[in-house]
């Protein structure tokens, strides 16, 4: 097969990234000593990639975010020991967003810091989770509490493993590329609502140049804003009423942020002047998503309000103005739950 790679680079205040599009995992060997790099991977991956791996140091862990805590990072470090890995070493991070912040945390850690690389695996790793330098384990209930902000190398997209993703995996990539559209770009807003997920599937030519786009948005925003001081604040779009909910039901991350973007837009009709909320319905339905959710206001409010995000009383919400333009919206708590109460009624009774 040939491959065109093309190389986009993005600076950032502490680093310089080189993303590599349209590359094969093949050509990784030409980036980095493969003897002087150890690739950390998970279990599915490498069964399915299997050839993929060969002449490459491996360190497989188990799936799954449960499995995103000290203790895999602990584990990784002691094989790093047994590899004899040093201040030269490059660890490769080949995965969905579990393997790239263990990858880049244990990085970051291991002998005060060595260099680290990406190839995201898993669509919401290649539109999301590899890019912005933040990585991290989960303590306990709390999600990324622990971690350091650290970038990449690089970052090689090698699409051919989105052959093996499965259907649920590819609607949680799309629930952040949906938010991406919905805060920054209504042309990707309407190019998702002229399509959906079956079709994305089939053409690679239009979803590369939606990954390269999603790529775009986010690096750009994380350039500008890389302490989340201002517009970056507008990625937690659709997140706040949604980490709540995947805390407390059975919900992947996409699809807790689906319900949480449902609820963001009912609140900006009411309170931003977004005009028709159905229009993200109809667009979240095409991508496999959800868009009714029956919870218990109570308990999820007492989750979300112990946010990292909040200050004091206050929390920032963030809205949209319109399709393709998101805002920070200052409300107090009290506002909020009486908003939440009265989403999660409506819920139930039927819009
Ligand atoms: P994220 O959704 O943040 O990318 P994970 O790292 O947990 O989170 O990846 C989601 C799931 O998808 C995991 O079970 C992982 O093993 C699996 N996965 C990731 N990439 C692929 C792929 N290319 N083929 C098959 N399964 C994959
Ligand atoms: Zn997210």
């Amino acid at each position: 097969m040939i491959n065109y790679m093309r190389k986009v680079n993005y600076k950032f205040s502490s680093a310089s990234v080189d993303i590599f599009f349209d590359a094969s995992f093949g050509q990784l060997s030409k980036l980095v000593d493969q003897k002087n790099a150890v690739i950390i991977t998970d279990e599915n991956i490498f069964s399915l990639h299997r050839k993929k791996f060969k002449n490459w140091n491996v360190i497989t862990l188990k799936p799954g975010e449960e499995f995103k805590i000290q203790l895999t990072a602990d584990a990784i470090i002691e094989q790093l020991i047994e590899f004899r890995a040093d201040r030269s070493t490059t660890l490769i991070g080949v995965g969905g967003g579990v393997v790239t912040d263990l990858t880049g945390y244990v990085a970051s850690i291991y002998m005060r810091g060595i260099s680290f690389a990406f190839v995201p695996t898993s669509l919401l790793a290649m539109v999301d989770a590899s890019i912005g330098g933040k990585n991290g384990v989960d303590v306990g209930a709390f999600k990324n509490l622990v971690g350091t902000i650290r970038q990449p190398l690089f970052l090689l997209y090698d699409y051919s493993f989105l052959k093996t993703l499965p259907e649920i995996e590819w609607s949680n990539g799309f629930a952040e590329i949906i938010k991406h559209a919905c805060i920054f770009d209504k042309e990707l807003f309407e190019l998702l609502k002229c399509s959906d997920l079956n079709k994305m599937k089939k053409n690679a030519k239009l979803l590369s140049s939606i990954i390269e786009k999603n790529v775009d948005l986010k690096s750009t925003v994380v350039k500008k804003d890389e302490f989340e001081k201002g517009d970056r604040k507008l990625l937690n779009f659709g997140h706040t009423l949604g980490h709540a909910l995947e805390t407390q039901y059975e919900l992947t991350h996409g699809q807790a942020v689906a319900l949480g973007m449902v609820f963001a837009s009912w609140l900006s009709e009411r309170l931003s002047g977004l005009k028709n909320s159905l229009e993200l319905i109809e667009v979240l339905t095409k991508y496999k998503l959800p868009t009714l959710a029956f919870f218990d206001a109570e308990r999820v409010f007492n989750v979300l309000s112990m946010d990292k995000k909040r200050v004091s009383s206050k929390m920032n919400f963030i809205l949209l103005k319109k399709y393709g333009k998101g805002m920070v919206h200052p409300i107090s708590l009290d506002q909020l739950k009486k908003h939440v109460v009265g989403y999660a009624k409506l819920n139930k009774t039927g819009r």
